[in-house]
């Protein structure tokens, strides 16, 4: 059979050279990568074989396993999944299609130290690659399930990667990673050693649902070289049947780590276990930074739906609703088929019942977090709150709850965010309305000339500034029967609460300027609709004023942008 070689694409290129010079410490985790794969591969095939059982494939003992050569110097990671395709391993290993990595390694280009390097690299996954932190050659032979011929992938890293058809391959996919030579200064990192497999996957991935066995060699425990039965290393737990005091924290965020794929902690872990008719459990997770995609038209969901401890789908969008597609996790119901589709679970009663109660746990424990740990809720807000301010438009049902968990910026804040309730609990006697400007930055708000009557009087304003700020403060309306008013819209009364001129003093302006109120309103005939006489305005000369029902300038660009 021939062998083609192939160039890695640039990205690749890069993240490659970091792995193999790699300046991270925590080496081990190229193992938690590999096993993460491995049982991805065979939730997919389980899947694939679910939905169609003429599929030609295994499934009677899906299983990871870990085989070490000492001799050899090799580690070699082997599942009965699902399998690559030829194209799809060019496409799946040679490339990075991950937008969250491309921004990483731009982020990674400007971090110029290796301390920061190393900060980064802890803070994003680099999957497959991180095999080359161990290994100075990689190789890979897989076979797609249904197919008859299999792939070989090979590579030291370095630029290249070659690839090549066999006949012989197995269903699934090995990893075989020729180690690097050891260091005989440092035994800690020698990954042919049962012991340091062991610890690696009792710490990383316990909790994986496929048993993870280690074959093989067994430095030589009382066995004499015979090869001994397998050995499965973890205990296949599934973390969120368990009570919660059963569990460490770290156990949840290393399976935080796998479904999420994210190398980060999350910011918090939430656990749910509905009894009664339907009965489910959830284990959710918000992460501690908001993925690059957030807000692009096809980002993923993050829950997991198993039925029973089986996986059935990833990104279930069914169980909560877009304003938290952020929150990452696993459901599992008592009470679904196992052939359960996506158009079957947005029409589905008892999945309608629990994305309530799951979109009210998340928001209640925002709560929590508001009372019980300002600096994480600060966080959550940072990271979160333009996603959950859409929530405010979309979901009237849970409008006060979401409204309970916001805050803002304001005038009357250096950093810090005011909440509704705050801001209301401190408006002076006189004041009716919550003030708030809307614009695209803190810059252009805080030079924005309408702000300058309410700077004059001490008037608290919030300054809002994420593009859905212009639509939930319209479909709101109102906070505690207070109207929440824009600084830039309509008549705004200050003046009746203490204009200090005398009305005979009014009338004598409004003579004096009427003239060239007149020409203004002439050769401006064709722009505005009206020029008056304002207090609104103590330095700048004149401002630009919207109907109260008229759409802001940055609302108009918006749908402008929408094609509408
Ligand atoms: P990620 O797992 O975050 O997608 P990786 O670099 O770890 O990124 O893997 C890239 C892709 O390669 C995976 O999404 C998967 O499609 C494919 N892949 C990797 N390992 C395996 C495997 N053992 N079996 C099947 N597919 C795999
Ligand atoms: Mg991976």
């Amino acid at each position: 059979m021939s062998t083609e070689t192939f160039e890695f694409q640039v990205e690749a290129r890069q993240l490659l050279q970091l792995m193999i010079h790699s300046v991270y410490s925590n080496k081990d985790v190229f193992l938690r990568e590999l096993v993460s794969n491995a049982s991805d591969a065979l939730d997919k095939l389980r899947l694939a074989k679910l939905r169609d059982d003429t599929l030609d494939a295994d499934v009677s003992d899906l299983h990871i396993e870990l085989e070490t050569d000492r001799e050899a110097r090799t580690l070699t990671v082997r599942d009965n999944g699902v399998g690559m395709s030829y194209d799809e391993v060019g496409e799946l290993i040679g490339t990075i299609a991950n937008s969250g990595t491309a921004q990483f390694l731009k982020e990674l280009k400007e971090a110029q130290d290796a301390a920061g390097a190393e900060g980064l690299i802890g803070q994003f996954g680099v999957g497959f690659y991180s095999g080359f932190m161990v290994a100075d050659e990689v190789t890979l032979v897989t076979r797609k399930a249904g197919e008859k011929q299999g792939t070989r992938w090979s590579s030291r890293g370095e630029g290249t990667y070659t690839l090549e058809r066999v006949d012989d391959a197995p269903q699934g996919t090995s990893v075989v990673l020729h180690l690097k030579p050891a260091d005989p200064d440092n035994q800690l990192h020698d990954y042919t050693s049962v012991w340091k497999l062991r610890e690696i996957v009792k710490r990383y991935s316990d909790f994986i649902t496929w048993p993870i066995r280690l074959v093989g060699e067994k430095d030589g425990e009382g066995d004499d070289g015979e090869a001994a039965e397998p050995e499965t290393l973890n205990s296949m737990k599934a973390l969120w049947a368990r009570p919660r005091d059963e569990v460490s924290e770290d156990e949840y965020h290393e399976l935080y780590k796998h479904i999420g794929h994210d190398w980060r902690e999350p910011l918090e872990t939430i656990q749910l276990h509905a009894e009664g008719t339907f009965e489910y459990q959830a284990l959710l997770f918000v992460p501690s930074h908001a993925p690059h995609d957030l807000f692009r038209q096809n980002t993923r969901h993050g829950l997991q739906l198993y039925v029973k401890r089986v996986f059935i789908m990833d990104d279930c969008e069914a169980l909560l609703p877009s304003y938290l597609r952020f929150v990452k996790g696993v459901v599992d119901a008592q009470d679904l088929s196992l052939n359960v589709s996506r158009e079957i679970l947005q029409q589905d009663r008892h999945i309608r019942m629990m994305q309530r109660r799951l979109t009210k746990k998340v928001l209640s424990s925002v709560k929590s977090m508001m009372t019980a740990d300002a600096e994480k809720y600060a966080t959550f807000w940072r990271e979160f709150g333009a996603v959950l301010k859409e929530g405010l438009v979309t979901d009237p049902d849970n409008r006060d709850a979401l409204l309970a968990v916001a805050s803002f910026a304001s005038t009357h804040e250096d950093g810090e965010a005011v909440t509704l309730k705050r801001y209301v609990e401190r408006m002076p006697e006189g004041q009716d309305d919550i003030y708030y400007i809307t614009g695209e930055s803190r810059e252009t708000v805080d030079n924005s000339p309408h702000m300058e009557a309410f700077r004059e009087r001490g008037i608290e304003v919030l300054l809002l500034t994420d593009p859905v700020d212009e639509v939930w403060t319209d479909a709101v309306g109102e906070f505690e029967g207070k109207r929440l008013r824009s600084v830039a819209k309509g008549e705004i009364d200050l003046d009746a609460r203490e204009d200090d001129r005398s009305e005979d003093e009014q009338k004598q302006q409004a003579e004096a300027y009427a003239g060239l109120l007149g020409w203004m309103r002439e050769r401006l005939d064709d722009d505005v609709k009206e020029v008056r006489l304002s207090t609104r305005l103590t330095r700048s000369p004149a401002c630009l004023v919207a109907d109260a029902d008229d759409l802001t300038p940055a609302l108009e660009n918006m749908y402008r942008a929408m094609g509408q």
